[in-house]
């Protein structure tokens, strides 16, 4: 039987042997299963989390995490809480809005914990976008993960993080396949990142070792944002500008770094002069402006931006010896770091 990959959309694949019947892509290293748990299941689950043993270390792990996008006053989404014990320590920490969607028994529970809960699936939840949204050893569970996670998507803010944890298919050396009846699928790290970049997501940051329980000792976590469009990139670079820069600035330095980082914005951005030291340089006119060597006479009222990172010490060292304050002078590091 010929299938294509869940993640990466290959048709590359190939039919595992043995028991379960798994499907596996040699292009990202994803295995799955074709198998549908029924629609009931999870609403007679009970007691998905509270009784494990371990816990404590679990939800060490998690918030060691997520700990540095936690803001104030953020609404946060996780996605399968079960009764809301990882949720009530992060309410702990700051004072935010911890939504979960629990489809289990269990969320009775986890509404005396958090803010509110939903049983319902996220595809069906229409509520405004969330800053963080959290997924914790869930997407695994669910068979069409194309289509789930553009929902989780579409229920992030611009700027918002999705956390997705899973167990790692390379994590367990033991088994040669997971053989959870509720697992569905086995992700690798190259088939999640792959599974996120397809939704728009951008990967920020991919970390394996965390710790689930005893047997899925070794997830695989991944942090994404929204991609964002080039228009948003630009406005963030000119209020980035803005913020380092206020009023006109003279731009020193027009060479490669000039030219990819700062002359595509040349039209917006309130630029007084261009200057090089180099002979080649002056003399080009670029934009409205001819460059010239730096005049302290004329422009030293003006702050600097140092257009280039290669020369960036030998021009700053020359600014202040030609009596430029150092407050005046940016470097792009402040602008793009
Ligand atoms: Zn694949």
């Amino acid at each position: 039987m010929e299938m294509t990959c869940p993640c990466c959309k290959n048709g590359d694949t190939y039919e595992g042997i043995g028991d379960p019947c798994t499907f596996h892509c040699r292009t990202c290293a994803h295995v799955w299963r074709n198998a549908t748990l029924p629609t009931a299941y999870y609403g007679c689950c009970t007691g998905r989390n509270d009784n494990l043993p371990d816990l404590e270390k679990k939800y060490t792990d998690r918030l060691k995490g997520i700990v540095r996008y936690l803001r104030p006053g953020q609404r946060i989404l996780e996605i399968g809480c079960a009764e809301g014990a990882f949720g009530a320590q992060v309410k702990q920490q700051l004072a935010l809005t911890y939504v979960g969607i629990e489809p289990s028994p269990d969320a009775e529970i986890a509404t005396s914990r958090l803010d509110r809960v939903h049983r319902i699936p996220a595809r069906e939840l229409d509520l405004a976008p969330f800053d963080l949204v959290l997924a914790f050893h869930v997407l695994e569970h669910i068979e069409d993960i194309a289509s789930e996670i553009s929902h989780w998507r579409r229920l992030c803010k611009p700027n918002a993080r999705l956390i997705v944890e899973v167990p790692h298919r390379s994590g367990n050396p033991l088994l040669n396949n997971d053989r959870h009846q509720e697992h569905l699928h086995q992700f690798s790290l190259a088939s999640l990142a792959i599974l996120l970049d397809h939704a728009g997501l951008s990967i920020i940051e991919a970390s394996t070792g965390h710790f689930e329980s005893t047997v899925y000792c070794d997830s695989l976590r991944i942090i994404a944002q929204l991609e964002a469009t080039s228009e948003q990139n630009r406005k963030e670079l000119l209020s980035r500008f803005a913020a380092c820069l206020a009023g006109p600035f003279v731009i020193y330095g027009v060479g490669g770094d000039f030219r990819n980082y700062v002359e595509p914005l040349l039209g917006e951005l309130p630029v007084a002069a261009l200057c090089d030291s180099s002979a080649k340089q002056q003399g080009k006119v670029i934009g409205q402006h001819r460059v010239s060597a730096y005049d302290p006479a004329a422009l030293a009222k003006l702050p600097i931006l140092i257009a280039s990172t290669r020369h960036a010490g030998e021009i700053r060292k020359s600014l202040l010896a030609q009596g430029v304050m150092q407050q005046a002078i940016v470097s792009l590091d402040q602008i793009y770091g």
